[in-house]
């Protein structure tokens, strides 16, 4: 008798939006086959935990059944393309997200083997007749990670991808073109100082028609030249490291056949979602909900304080929106939270209605530190998890939470992240606080980062439990609360004050 093996499926959703139907679809295939309902991924993605090994396959062929597929959604290829979910949709973001879908499809394996294992498509000749033009023989050495962002919002932490595009609009809110940025990633390993997180390199600008080419370019120069026998040295920044920015630079020209302009000037303001309603161009409405860690259920978030009804809550709102959306849709976005994007204004009444009976306007209430907390999944789903991520983020915000308020400072929009190792799912070295696990109950304190994902943060102490996190930042918020200017966020505080030295090489401006 065999042990009742349980996995992961994670969806390719490129952008992270799906329709009210599909929102339906996958409720109900997350209620049937999935513990603990749907979880919102760092890369809009939806995951199910939990799946039984024995019904995979019929997980799998609901999912598709959904118009919804898996593909490439692990593995050393091109993941999930994330595209800002900034909810003031426009013409340029319409652009934005459909030229990510193209290049998401551009970029998927050509293997029939995922439709041949789980639906059940007749076997191609295994006499090796498929081709692969861009990953060949052997994929890449790694997972390879593509973000879309749209100043002035920086959702996607642009830097943090393998690949990022900047999207340059001219005054009149129209698409331009993109800045690139290569080699960005935050995956380190403890206590190896040959691995570690680092921000993107900008080395240009380009025009919508050329972002294939040069995707195409840096996936193949990293499929030809990343380290293949150093697994912790796959990814793409160390090969940009090793042989330098300017020879990658050279090799992305040289395969794409283009010379890159100069970088267009761009400004990010924050990187966090905005919560609430607001109006987008064509005066359809967009409604920016919190989902704590992403995970849509029913039931006790943390195993205390009283059960949520997301999951029966959002299923109410899709239904509504299926009868009456007229186009309406769901967006993930990259920090786990949810917007309901292009809601006819007639339906604003019914939609607030809704969160309210199910307990979805959470945002309204909470504190900007609570709103912009971000937690990889860790314990126990995740086999890599060496300490609490999502189940313990909920007891470290309010312990977090009531230090600011001692300090009279509880409504300071601190950017909190937690991971349970230090791979970094939660994009932690980018937190203005940042916890990444070392062992059960005990983190490494990351201090530093800003709030628009251009600097890092830095290691402040290592290897510490609760107590000792609490006590190292009551000084800092204290000085914080005395000494901070104007709209000052509290990482750019402890830069400038001197409490913590980010080096040059961690900072993009
Ligand atoms: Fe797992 Fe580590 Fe990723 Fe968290 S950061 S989900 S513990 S691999």
């Amino acid at each position: 008798l065999e042990p009742a093996y349980a996995f992961m499926i994670r969806t390719r959703t490129p952008g992270g939006v799906v329709t009210p139907a599909q929102w339906l679809q996958l409720d109900a295939i997350a209620s049937t086959y999935a513990e603990r309902g749907l979880r919102i991924t760092t890369r809009q993605a939806f995951q199910l935990h939990g799946v039984i090994k024995t019904e995979l396959k019929a997980t799998m062929q609901a999912i598709n059944a959904a118009l919804i597929d898996t593909l490439a959604a692990c593995g050393d290829v091109n993941r999930n393309v994330a595209v800002a979910a900034n909810p003031h949709l426009s013409p340029a973001h319409a652009a934005v997200q459909a030229q990510a879908a193209a290049l998401s499809e551009h970029l998927l394996p050509n293997t029939r083997a995922y439709y041949e294992i789980w639906l059940d498509e007749e076997r191609v000749a295994s006499s090796g007749g498929e081709e692969e033009p861009i990953y060949g023989d052997r994929y890449l050495p790694r997972k390879f990670k593509i973000g879309f962002a749209i100043p002035p919002v920086n959702d996607v932490d642009v830097f943090a991808q393998d690949l990022g595009f900047i999207a340059i609009l001219d005054e009149a809110g129209a698409l331009l073109g993109y800045d690139v940025s290569v080699g960005g990633g935050m995956g380190a390993s403890h206590g190896d100082p040959e691995t570690y997180p680092r921000l993107g390199s900008v080395i240009g600008f380009i025009g919508p028609d050329q972002v294939t080419a040069v995707a195409e370019a840096v996936v193949t120069a990293q499929r030809d030249h990343g380290n293949r026998e150093v697994r912790k040295r796959a990814r793409l920044k160390y090969t940009i490291d090793d042989r330098g920015l300017d020879w990658f630079k050279s090799e992305v020209e040289r395969r794409a056949g283009i010379t890159f302009p100069p970088a267009r000037p761009f400004a990010f303001s924050h990187n966090g979602d905005r919560f609430g309603w607001s109006e987008g161009e064509d005066g359809r409405l967009h409604l920016g909900l919190r989902i704590p860690a992403g995970r849509i259920y029913d039931g006790r978030l943390d195993g205390r304080g009283d059960a949520v009804r997301h999951l029966s809550g959002l299923r109410a709102l899709a239904r509504q929106l299926q009868d009456e959306g007229d186009g309406a849709e769901f967006r993930m976005t990259p920090n786990q939270n949810l917007v309901l994007a292009r809601i006819p204004p007639a339906l604003r009444a019914r939609v607030d209605a809704l969160c309210a009976e199910f307990g979805l306007d959470g945002w309204r209430h909470a504190s900007p530190l609570r709103r912009n907390a971000l937690a990889c999944v860790a314990f126990p789903t995740c086999g890599l998890a060496m300490a609490e991520a999502e189940r313990y983020l909920p007891e470290l915000l309010d312990k977090v939470q009531a230090l600011l308020e001692r300090h009279g400072i509880g409504d300071a929009p601190i950017h909190l992240r937690i991971s349970g190792c230090p791979n970094g799912c939660s994009r932690p070295y980018l937190g203005e606080i940042a916890l990444v696990g070392r062992a059960p109950g005990r983190y490494n304190l990351m201090l530093g980062a800003d709030h628009r994902g251009q600097r890092l943060n830095t290691l402040y102490r290592d290897n510490i439990d609760e107590p000792a996190i609490l006590e190292a930042l009551d000084p800092l918020f204290a000085a914080y609360a005395r000494e901070r200017g104007e709209g000052e966020g509290f990482g750019d505080f402890l830069v400038r004050s001197g409490a913590v030295a980010i080096p040059e090489r961690d900072v993009r401006r």
